[in-house]
């Protein structure tokens, strides 16, 4: 698809032309990915982080947030509740957090993929290229890690490196996929200062990273960061800025599943905090063939604040699970068995 007819459908508000979209998308979702709906579970397993992103309720700089890290039987003890909802994937994400030692990451690895047959997908930020390697020879089978925005002015304003280690997420995410990885990478919609040229762009980035997962989700000001007290002074000119609406969310998830059929494409918490009652059903029905319902223990959940009002937060695991079967039902659609592994990977082999 060209730039111009991306800009185009990222700009219509015509509602015949967006039913026309969404159909369009959902054919496309059924041929590739078919009526299974994999679930995820989510692991957020450490909410320390020393990074300082402008964006994000976790930066280091955020004094208002206790801080925890979860040990490795607590970790297992998640796993094997995975196990028995029947997920075929549990994802373990965390701040960038330099108190998860490498060895001691891939001993853990290495108990989930001895104990159980869940595959293992990594969430951990910007980490060295021998932690990768380490870790994918210890099990891994994923890694996720969004480049959050194309335009490379806008991610350096809302991304600050690290001590001088330039953070290069395109280039990780090229060796993630060297070392055997199934990738997964996405944006943030709606940033301040993010134009509809940008975020075409960042559809077109989906195509040439050759993606196995993309998860969007619309940008969420969070009160304790930078980016969330300066939102409106930040934002483009009139009539370029992109909104980070619920509507938006989902036509980038129609847009990624057109320009990358046999993605896997979550319906996302950031898009379910918009609309709790619809979004993530309106998700899977435009473009969407995933959910990641939230496996972290109650007593951390509300802790893993990245924006606020985040949505599940007051469930238990329990309940996460049986409201994202019921989801996936009442739109006619049947929850995935097994590892849900790329189709992509699958139609090439
Ligand atoms: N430390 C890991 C995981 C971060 S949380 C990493 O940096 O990769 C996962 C994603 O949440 C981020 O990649 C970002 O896209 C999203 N996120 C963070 N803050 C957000 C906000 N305020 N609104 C919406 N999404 C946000």
């Amino acid at each position: 698809m060209r730039r111009d007819m991306i800009v185009d459908w990222l700009k219509t508000e015509d509602p015949s032309r967006l039913e026309e979209l969404w159909q369009w998308a959902d054919e496309t979702r059924r041929c590739f990915v078919g009526e299974e709906v994999h679930l995820r579970g989510l692991l957020e397993i450490s909410n320390i982080c020393a990074r300082q992103c402008h964006y994000c309720g976790l930066r280091a700089e955020n004094t208002r947030i206790r801080r925890y890290r979860m040990t490795e039987e607590e970790i297992l003890a998640c796993a094997r509740q995975a196990v028995a909802f029947g997920y075929g994937t549990v994802v373990l994400q965390g701040g960038e957090d330099p108190g998860i030692e490498a060895n001691w990451m891939a001993g853990v690895i290495r108990r989930i993929k001895g104990e159980t047959p869940l595959a293992v997908t990594l969430s951990l930020g910007e980490r060295s290229d021998d932690d990768f390697a380490l870790w994918r020879e210890a099990g891994a089978d994923r890694y996720l890690l969004r480049f959050e925005t194309a335009n490379r002015n806008l991610y350096e304003a809302i991304h600050p490196s690290s001590q001088g280690r330039h953070s290069d997420r395109l280039a990780m995410l090229r060796t993630l996929k060297k070392l055997g990885y199934e990738i997964g990478s996405g944006i943030m919609i709606g940033i301040p200062g993010q134009s509809y040229e940008d975020l075409a762009g960042d559809i077109e980035m989906f195509c040439t990273l050759d993606l196995d997962m993309i998860g969007v989700g619309p940008f969420i000001a969070h009160p304790d960061t930078p980016l969330g007290q300066a939102a409106e002074r930040l934002n483009a000119a009139a009539g370029e800025q992109v909104p980070n609406s619920e509507a938006m969310t989902y036509k980038v998830m129609a847009l990624a599943r057109l320009v990358c059929p046999a993605a896997n494409i979550p319906a996302t918490t950031a898009l379910a905090t918009l609309n709790l009652e619809r979004g993530r059903e309106l998700g899977l029905v435009r473009g969407g063939n995933i959910v990641m319902p939230n496996l972290t223990p109650q007593k951390y959940r509300a802790m893993y604040e990245i924006y606020p009002a985040k949505a599940c937060i007051d469930e238990t695991a329990d309940q996460c699970r049986a409201c994202m079967a019921g989801r996936i039902r009442s739109i006619g659609r049947t929850v995935g068995v097994g590892r849900g592994d790329s189709p992509k990977r699958t139609l090439a082999a």
